[in-house]
């Protein structure tokens, strides 16, 4: 389970960004050790979409 921190982004931040950087082991244990998160790259590449949170 990911952490409350990990769920709760505070705003401006992007909530997959942020799951992914605070529950990160769990996030990205299906990838191998160098493997990039897709997820995580499609973000840095394209932008967060309309996962910030508002203010
Ligand atoms: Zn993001
Ligand atoms: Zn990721």
């Amino acid at each position: 389970m990911p952490s409350k921190k990990a769920l709760n982004p505070p705003a401006g931040e992007c909530t997959q960004c942020w799951l992914h950087a605070y529950d990160s082991r769990e996030q990205h244990k299906h990838l191998g050790p160098r493997e990039d998160c897709p997820a995580c790259v499609d973000h840095m590449n394209n932008g967060h979409g309309n996962m910030i949170v508002g203010r």
